[in-house]
């Protein structure tokens, strides 16, 4: 499969006035790679990689490089980079990366696609918080644009299309043929194993624990530790690790977190998991990631999420009530502490929402029993209930922030909630570059202007 490919896909389906979905990995937990009706364009097939150590951004015409004072926009020092097709997935980079002895800032699971819903949703990882998020380290886009013109997408062309690309969404720009980014010098990556029950401390104290743990997230962001946690009724679990800093060091800092949930009377166990983990060999074992390892083929994907930032987090007495409910509803809590660091650090203007700059945690809440779904009855009663029970968190959220590829399809004020204040101008450049609405997907910049309808059609709102 080849850009050409695309190209004539994108014109047959202008020719015949066809809407235009996009998948990859399919991997959408909101099913924005589908379309009723559409021409449905599947780029898995879109491979290639390539590494170079004196990447410049692609040449483009003098007009479309310089800005209006005559600067230069972008800073051509040679770089290091990967470039990659449109359906490379992170399993196929992780595994390039350590030949290359190379880290990339991928994500978390190695069967995500690596150019579309991921990166142009802002894209956490292992690295977030030491390197940024994948939008902080992406330097162009190849992308066929909803009329087939093929267009490069950097700082120095498109510049308003590359701001979209990054943080806009997948689905909605156009149809990502090549990416390419910045790559990074291994370190090592020491990790510490940590489980916390309720030990002696009873529920209450239990609760207050898992408040206390969210509290400290910020301290653990600023030092570099970060963490993809899984929060259940009864035990807390997960690997940190901590990129460039000792096993001694991650030890003397943590310990102090540990001796207070003990005398809390809740119980730690903790081991370390040393230098076995190093960056470069994190890529080719994802299965060390403790985090996500319990998601199940085939759940309905239901799940509510926000943003929490510095200040709502310290709300333990609150938090530990509000953990307490969303428990007794049946959810398991994913309190991701990627943020802070590096994201929080970075200068790169993008179309992201601007709440993830401000933000420490990303905190899911996933109903525990929707694997044993049998009926759509059941799956819509309980997106319902899960994104009635969010907005609990709304109070320790960065404004009511979510982060848009792991968040509630039934979110009512999503443009807000996905894009906040940097809405408007996304759907301005959607307005300029598909007039015609040719990539339609829900929830995505633009798609108030058709409403969905029981039969699957869209019809003018
Ligand atoms: C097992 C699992 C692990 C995950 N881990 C992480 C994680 O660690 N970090 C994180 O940030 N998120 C994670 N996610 C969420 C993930 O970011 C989203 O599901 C994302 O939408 C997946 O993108 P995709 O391209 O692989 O999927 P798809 O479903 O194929 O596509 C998603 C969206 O991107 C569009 N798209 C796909 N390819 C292109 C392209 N080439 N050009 C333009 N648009 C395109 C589609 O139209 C759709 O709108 C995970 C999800 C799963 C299921």
């Amino acid at each position: 499969m080849s850009v050409s490919d695309v190209v004539a896909a994108v014109k047959f389906a202008n020719k015949w006035n066809l809407r235009i979905s996009i998948k990859n990995t399919g991997h959408d937990f909101l099913g924005k790679n589908l379309g009723y009706g559409s021409l449905g364009i599947w780029v898995h097939n879109l491979k290639g990689i390539k590494w170079s150590n004196d990447w410049t951004p692609t040449a483009t015409t003098q007009s479309q490089r310089l800005d209006k004072s005559n600067n230069i926009f972008e800073n051509t020092t040679a770089q290091s980079v990967v470039i990659y097709g449109g359906g490379i997935q992170w399993k196929d980079l992780y595994s390039a990366a350590y030949t290359q002895k190379k880290i990339v800032t991928g994500g978390t699971s190695g069967s995500v696609g690596a150019a579309g819903g991921w990166l142009q949703g802002g894209g956490h990882g292992f690295f977030s918080n030491y390197k940024g998020l994948g939008v902080d380290n992406v330097l162009e886009f190849e992308v066929v644009l909803p009329t087939g013109e093929v267009a490069i997408a950097n700082k120095n062309s498109h510049p308003d299309l590359f701001w979209a690309l990054r943080g806009g969404g997948g689905g909605t720009w156009g149809i990502v043929t090549k990416v390419t980014m910045k790559t990074h010098d291994p370190t090592t990556l020491n990790g510490i194993k940590i489980s916390v029950t309720p030990g002696s401390s009873g529920n209450a104290g239990y609760l207050k624990g898992m408040a206390y743990l969210l509290s400290v997230m910020p301290e653990w962001c600023d030092y570099g530790i970060s963490g993809y946690p899984l929060m259940y009724s009864n035990i807390f679990r997960t690997l940190l690790s901590a990129p460039g800093k000792t096993m001694d060091e991650m030890n003397k800092f943590l310990d102090p977190y540990g001796k207070n949930l003990t005398a809390m009377g809740l119980k730690v166990t903790s081991y370390p998991v040393p230098d076995a983990l190093n960056t470069l060999l994190i890529s080719l074992n994802l299965a060390l990631n403790d985090g996500l390892t319990e998601i199940t083929e085939g759940d309905a994907g239901i799940m509510a999420s926000r943003l929490l930032g510095r200040k709502g987090l310290q709300d333990v007495d609150g938090m530990a009530k509000v953990l307490g409910e969303l428990f007794a509803n049946g959810h398991v809590l994913e309190p991701f502490n990627i943020a802070g660091g590096a994201v929080e650090k970075s200068k790169e203007s993008t179309g992201l929402n601007p709440a993830w700059r401000d933000a420490i945690v990303h905190m899911s809440i996933l109903p525990l029993n929707q694997s044993k779904f049998t009926t759509n009855r059941q799956v819509l009663q309980s997106y319902v209930a899960t994104q009635a029970d969010i907005s609990m968190l709304d109070k320790f959220s960065v404004q009511s922030a979510a982060y848009l590829n792991e968040a509630s399809y039934l979110e009512p004020d999503w443009q807000k909630t996905f894009w906040g204040s940097n809405y408007p101008r996304l759907l301005k450049i959607k307005q300029k570059y598909d007039p015609n609405n040719t990539l339609w997907c829900y929830p995505c910049v633009g798609s108030e202007v058709f409403t969905r309808k029981d039969d699957g059609k869209l019809y003018i709102t």
